[in-house]
Order: C-alpha cells, then structure tokens, then sequence
C-alpha cells in the first residue's frame, strides 16, 4: 500500500525545499525526499564552498600583493589548507542543516532519506516504502560528467565534489577543463601555492563567451603563472610513479603534463538516470535533460521538472526560480489578472567567479552578430575605470551591446572588479523593457565601477 500524499518532491536542491514549504503552507500534504547531503550542489559541493575558498585565494593573493599598497608583511605568505577548508566548512555546514531543519520542521512536510525512484505517473518508491501522489516534483541536480578517456579507470582524480575534502596543497593540479568550475578551482589552488595547469579541447577557454571576453581571462589567468594547454587533442591519463601522466595532443608544449592530481572539470550530467522516468512514461533530451515546457511541466501531466534536470538553466537563481514560476501558477493562479510566470521570461545571467570576476547578462556580442539585427556596442577597459584604478584591480573590461532600433540593451560582460555585482544594473533596465537612455541618464554614485556604465553608453557606436 502507498502512503498517499498531495504532492511528491524528489531532491533538496534549490527549487525542492521553498516548494515543499510553500505546497504546504498552502494546505498540502507534501513528501520530500533526499538520497544525499540536505542542500544539495550549491550548498554543499558547488557556489557554496567554492566561493568561500575563492575568498581565501583572494586573501592569499592580495597578502602577497601588499607591498603595492604600501602595507609592510614579512615573510613568505603560506595558506594553510587545513585552515581554509575548516573555514569553508564552517561556513557552508549551517546552511546543509538549515535546510535539514527547515523541511524536518515544516508542518504538513514529511521528510524522507534514500533514493527515489518513479514507478508510475502517479507513484515513487524510497528504500522500501511506496509514495503516491497527483503531483510529482523533480528536483534531482546533476553531477560531474567523468569522460570516457583513456587511462580514467587506471588513476584517482577529482571532481568538484571530492575537491570539498582537499585539505592539502596538491603539487602540481591538472585541470581538465578549462571553463566555469575549471578556472575557478585553477586560480584558487594557484594562490594556493599549488603548480596548476588547465588542460582545455578548444582553442580557447571558456567558449561560450565571447572571444575578447576568453582572451583577457587567458591573460588574467597566465599572468598568475597558470600554465595553459588549449587545443588539447587526445588526453589521455596513466601513472607514473607518484604522479599521473596526463598526455596531451597539443598544437604547442610538451606532450605530457606530469601533475600528482587531476581534477576533471568537462561539463555536468543531470542525475536523470536511474530515477525511473521511462516507468512514468517522462521524456528526456539526448543529454538526459528533462524535456519541459515554459511553465516547466513534463509531458506527463501531473509531473514537473525543476532546476538543473530540466537543462533550461544550470545556476541556482534559475532553480530558485524555477520554485518561484511553479509555485506561483500553481497556487496563485486565481488571482484577479494572474499573468502565468514562464522560464522564457528569464534573462540569461550568470558570473563566473574569477577574480576579478565576469558578470554577464543576455546575449553575447556573438549571438547579436549572428543574429543580423543591426546593433550598437560600448567598451570600456577597467584600466580607465576609477574605481578600479584606485584598488589596483584593473584587469578586464565591460562591454554592452544595444538594440539600435528598439534601443534595448541587448546583452552585456562585466569583467572586472565588481563586475558580479554591476552587472545587475544592466540586468534590471532589460528586465524594465527601457531605452537604454534611462541609465545613459541616470547619476550613478562616485567612485564605484557602475558610474562608468552612463558613459559606455554614452560613447556607443554601430556594431560591425
Ligand atoms: C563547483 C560548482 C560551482 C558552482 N557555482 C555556482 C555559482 O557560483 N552560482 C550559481 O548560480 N551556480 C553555481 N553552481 C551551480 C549550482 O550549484 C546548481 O545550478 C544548483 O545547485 C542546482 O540546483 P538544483 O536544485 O537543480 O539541484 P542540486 O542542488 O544538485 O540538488 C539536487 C538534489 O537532489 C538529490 N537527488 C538526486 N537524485 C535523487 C534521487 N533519485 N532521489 C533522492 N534525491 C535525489 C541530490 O542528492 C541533491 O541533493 C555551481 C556548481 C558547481 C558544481
């Protein structure tokens, strides 16, 4: 016999728990179910921790750095690793188990452990029990895509769950990959102190951007004595004694890169797998991405899709979001003039979090390009930014690209210092469908990076 609930909620991702909360503070009687760590990536193996050790990296750096700024610190600057991973812990542990007491204490919430599967539209087992419910909610995340090259079966390496529990400085890190978690892991472990080499198939890093946007950060990157190796053709891992032979295929550098630990940063796979979707008749994409529509339901009335599963974002505001968009049509629906909240009314907006950081939002300069609509483009390098001239930060550039007929911005990179937050100027007027002449206007406070935002616009040109 199933125990029969109103709504079933698989993961305690970024979308499962307010939803769990929200279904039952509406009155519902809600099921949530965990197989891992409450909290789930970003809390516990992903924003979470790594942007706490990127703090400590940034402490290291600017230590070492001190002299520039006329501050007196003697001796070799050493990070001690045990330290910065008792920090990290410390400050992402209370998170995990808030989430924890947070469902546990929920009323109408009853919290389950173990690995849910579906076993009808309607139906999930967990351990040994069965759970019914009209309403099923996906929130299963993804996990490290291990690629099948040769040699991966025959040495350890790391993926970024296994880096939580690095409490030591790794001589020599290979990092396969050289995008998002590749280049935030390998800037770290190089303030670290840690000989550090980012071993990337294409031509250039972090692809999906543009390519003045992947030159600069090659620039950022090997200025720190980061060694890079781009075109990497049939990577290929062994051991070597102590260390693991990663070799390389490059069209420049050695063929081997000799390291004594490999991280593998190749992408993520949702953790669709396993999870029964053929026994509920739910569809999948070729990369196991839940097939969803706008208002992120599956084909299978009844069941729905959130956060990183449904491929349709890969952050933790697009999870969060995807909470807020199915919580809202579901329980506010009734409202006098409810307009349905839809994923496609999402901008694209993300950071990457090198230091100094990439804030983006909308389209790249690429895809205005290849979209033929006639443009406007501004630039600015940060070398004449105020702000970030005054703290010594002034690797990087922003750029913004606009509408030229409806005037709209149309998308935008910040990379600089401050460039996370700054980027939400640009975010807020795209999302108030505005001229961009509404920020070219306005008076933005002295010093700060975002004062300059007025006067890239002001200088915009055609896009050719
Ligand atoms: C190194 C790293 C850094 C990142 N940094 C950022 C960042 O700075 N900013 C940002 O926005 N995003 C970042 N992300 C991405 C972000 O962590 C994810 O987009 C976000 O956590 C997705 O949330 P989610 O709710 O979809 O899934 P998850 O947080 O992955 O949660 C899914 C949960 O479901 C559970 N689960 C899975 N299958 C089952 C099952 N069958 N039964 C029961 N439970 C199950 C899992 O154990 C997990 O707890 C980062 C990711 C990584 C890996």
């Amino acid at each position: 016999m199933a125990t029969t609930y109103d709504a079933i909620i698989i993961g305690t991702g970024q979308a499962g728990p307010p939803l769990a909360v929200r279904l039952a503070e509406a009155g519902m009687k809600v099921a949530i179910i965990e197989r891992g760590l409450f909290g789930g990536t970003c809390v516990n193996t992903g924003c979470i921790p790594t942007k706490t050790m990127v703090a400590s990296a940034y402490a290291a750096r600017m230590a070492r750095r001190a002299a520039e700024y006329g501050v007196g610190i003697e001796g070799e600057i050493r990070v001690d690793m045990k330290k910065v991973k008792a920090r990290k812990d410390a400050i992402q542990a209370p998170h995990r188990a808030d989430v924890e007491t947070m469902l546990r204490g929920a009323e109408n919430c009853t919290v389950y452990t173990g690995h849910a599967r579906l076993e009808s539209a309607r139906e999930v087992s967990v351990g040994g029990e069965r759970l019914s419910a009209p309403r099923i909610f996906i929130n299963v995340g993804g996990r490290a895509v291990v690629p099948a090259m040769p040699g991966i079966d025959q040495v350890p390496y790391l993926t970024n769950s296994s880096m939580m529990g690095v409490d030591f400085l790794p001589r020599h890190l290979a990092i396969v990959g050289g995008s998002y978690i590749g280049l935030e892991f390998g800037q770290m472990f190089r303030r670290f102190g840690s000989e550090v080499t980012i071993i990337e198939m294409a031509p250039r890093l972090i692809q999906r951007e543009d390519e003045d946007v992947s030159a600069a950060i090659q620039e950022i990157m090997e200025h720190e004595g980061i060694n890079l190796r781009l075109n990497a053709k049939c990577i290929a891992l062994g051991r070597q004694g102590e260390n693991i032979n990663v070799s390389v295929d490059c069209e420049e550098g050695a063929p081997e890169v000799m390291a004594s630990h490999v991280l593998l940063a190749v992408g993520r796979r949702p953790n669709t797998d396993d999870l029964g979707l053929e026994k509920a008749g739910v569809l999948q994409d070729e990369r196991g991405n839940i097939i969803v529509d706008d208002e992120l339901c599956t084909n299978v009335p009844g069941i729905w899709a959130l956060g990183d599963c449904n491929g349709k974002g890969g952050f933790t505001h697009t999870a969060y979001n995807d909470f807020q968009i199915v919580a809202a049509n579901l329980l506010d629906g009734d409202l006098p003039g409810y307009d349905p909240r839809r994923v496609s009314d999402r901008i694209p907006a993300y950071a990457l979090y090198i230091d100094p950081p990439l804030g983006r939002a909308g389209l790249t300069e690429a895809e205005v390009r290849r979209s033929g609509k006639p443009a406007l483009i501004g630039t600015r390098p940060m070398t004449k930014v105020g702000r970030a001239v005054e703290k010594g930060e002034t690797q990087g550039f922003m750029k913004i690209l606009v509408d030229a007929e409806s005037k709209r911005i149309l998308g935008a990179s910040i990379l600089g210092t401050g460039g996370d937050e700054v980027i939400h100027c640009v975010l807020d007027v795209m999302y108030a469908k505005v001229p961009y002449t509404v920020m070219e206007r306005a008076v933005h406070i002295h010093p700060t990076v975002a004062e300059l935002l007025p006067t890239v616009l002001e200088g915009l040109a055609p896009l050719r």
